[in-house]
């Protein structure tokens, strides 16, 4: 703590993506904030989540390109991973984010304070023997990870784990079809673990374009993932240092570790003192109105706890306009829109999207008209690496606007960012047409798609 005041003009639980920034425009405003912490600065995505992910999706990427080096005529001798070096470089790099994180707070002149929040009541939080008081409090206090109740439960691990493993597993199974479970099982496999994804459905990453799901899932067993569907786990027991699926389909699964990323609910788990809990959702999300408040007065939440879109630009977006409306004097700019968010999931190949899908637009467009392009990006031309790209435009017939754009293949984060400002000002496939590509490259197949 690095103040003894007690009253502030806000306080923040939880300095994650959507707090940390809250507090920092709260207080570039002039507000006197406090943000309270429990675990670690810059929250899920700086410690456990996208950065690390990203930094181990890199070095399962990198293995690829020795492959390719080959085929370039680069001799790059054996190749070998040294868990211990990637692991331990990663975790150096994450603490320096870390003091970053608190530094970024301290120069902004947030107050902090390391704890558990737990809020009492109207304007009112607890940490330990501290007591906090303020007009506005704002909860940022991000999700956890959920697991289905099966018997074993317990000797599963979560994503959190695979940043800190003392060495990698050779044989892993990884439960889920979603944005976790599926870039896991990239990087798993790209390190050389032998991976087998289970997914309930009949195809992972539901809610993607079909067309992208079936094309990563199609990749990714040309990787070596063992990709099993409509299944479901029912049974995890200890053998030795292993572990034992029991499958929904009568099968076992032996492995060294099994991972399950079957998603995140939000944290709320004592955060209320009885009595003290404002309005929740069946699934413990906090229910907010537009304006980010929630049903008790001056009880504002932002972030993966709202359970909208659990994104970290999505969460920064809602703490910078939360911050700004309470403090700043653009009272009249509207909250953030969740149309057309773009995102990605780092899977190998990786997937850029944004719009909707074709599903979705033909659901809502009684006229849609598809492009596509699936291709082998000139990288790979010169071995015998299969990668494909796959490009997908999504159009309004009637209007021309372009709905939906979806990549996976290399750079499909990297492509899609810039084309998401066009989709979200409202350009049209004629739009597209007129512009000249650049050559050669795999994001001009969408100005070229014809
Ligand atoms: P968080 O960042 O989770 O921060 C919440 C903070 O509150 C934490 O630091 C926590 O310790 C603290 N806290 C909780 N309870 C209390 C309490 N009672 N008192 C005090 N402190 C408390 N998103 C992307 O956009 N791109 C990605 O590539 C990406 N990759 C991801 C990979 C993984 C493995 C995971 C798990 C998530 C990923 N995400 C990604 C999602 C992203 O991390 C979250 O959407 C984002 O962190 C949400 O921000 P937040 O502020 O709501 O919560
Ligand atoms: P997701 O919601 O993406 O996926 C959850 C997966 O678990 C789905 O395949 C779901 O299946 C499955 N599932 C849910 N419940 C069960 C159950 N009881 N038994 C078996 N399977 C189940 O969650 P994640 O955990 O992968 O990630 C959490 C969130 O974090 C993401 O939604 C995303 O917003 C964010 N994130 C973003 C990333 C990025 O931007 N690149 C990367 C990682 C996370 P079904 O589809 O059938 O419901």
């Amino acid at each position: 703590m690095t103040s003894t005041a007690r009253h502030y003009d806000a306080i923040v639980i939880g300095a994650g993506s959507g707090g940390v920034r809250a507090a920092r425009i709260a207080a570039s405003l002039g507000a006197h904030v406090a943000i309270v912490e429990e675990r670690f600065f810059g929250g899920t995505c700086v410690n456990v989540g996208c950065v690390p992910k990203k930094m181990f999706a890199y070095a399962a990427g990198l293995q690829d390109n020795f492959t390719l080096a080959a085929d370039y005529g680069l001799s790059v001798g054996k190749v070998a991973l040294d868990w211990d070096v990637l692991r331990d470089n990663k975790t150096r790099e994450i603490e320096r984010l870390n003091g970053i994180y608190r530094q970024l707070l301290e120069k902004a002149g947030v107050v902090i304070v390391e704890g558990s929040a737990q809020i009492t009541g109207p304007g009112t939080v607890q940490v330990g023997e501290l007591q906090l008081t303020a007009p506005r409090i704002l909860i940022a206090t991000g999700g956890t990870p959920f697991l289905p109740d099966i018997p074993g439960r317990d000797l599963a691990l979560i994503s959190d784990n695979l940043f800190y493993l003392p060495q990698l597993p050779e044989r892993v199974a990884v439960v889920g079809g979603g944005y976790i479970a599926t870039e896991f099982a990239g990087i798993l496999n790209g390190l050389g673990a032998s991976v087998t994804q289970l997914y309930r459905g009949d195809q992972i990453l539901r809610g993607f374009d079909d067309d992208i799901r079936n094309h990563v899932a199609e990749q990714m067993q040309q990787q070596g993932v063992r990709l099993t569907l409509d299944t479901d786990v029912t049974r995890i027991e200890a053998v030795g240092e292993g572990r034992r699926l029991h499958l929904s389909n009568g099968e076992t699964l032996e492995v060294d570790a099994v991972f399950y990323a079957t998603g995140r609910t939000p944290k709320v788990a004592g955060l209320f003192a009885a009595g003290a809990a404002p309005a929740l959702t069946e699934q413990g999300a906090v229910v907010v109105n537009a304006e980010f408040e929630t049903s008790v007065p001056g009880l504002f939440a932002v972030g993966d706890v709202i359970d909208r879109v659990q994104l970290t630009p999505v969460a920064l977006a809602e703490g910078m306009w939360w911050a700004r409306q309470q403090f700043g004097n653009q009272r009249d700019v509207p909250p953030p829109s969740y149309e057309n968010i773009p995102t990605a999931v780092f899977s190998h190949p990786p997937i850029g999207t944004v719009g909707l899908t074709e599903a979705d637009a033909r659901a809502r467009h009684a006229n849609v008209k598809i492009y596509r392009s699936s291709f082998r990006p000139l990288k790979y031309t010169l071995g015998n690496q299969q990668h494909r790209t796959l490009m997908k435009l999504v159009i309004d017939a009637d209007s021309d606007k372009v709905l939906g754009l979806h990549v996976s293949g290399d750079d499909a984060a990297e492509i899609v960012q810039g084309f998401a400002v066009a989709v979200v000002m409202g350009a049209t496939k004629a739009d597209f047409d007129r512009t000249i590509g650049i050559h050669p490259t795999s994001a001009e197949e969408f100005v070229t798609m014809r």
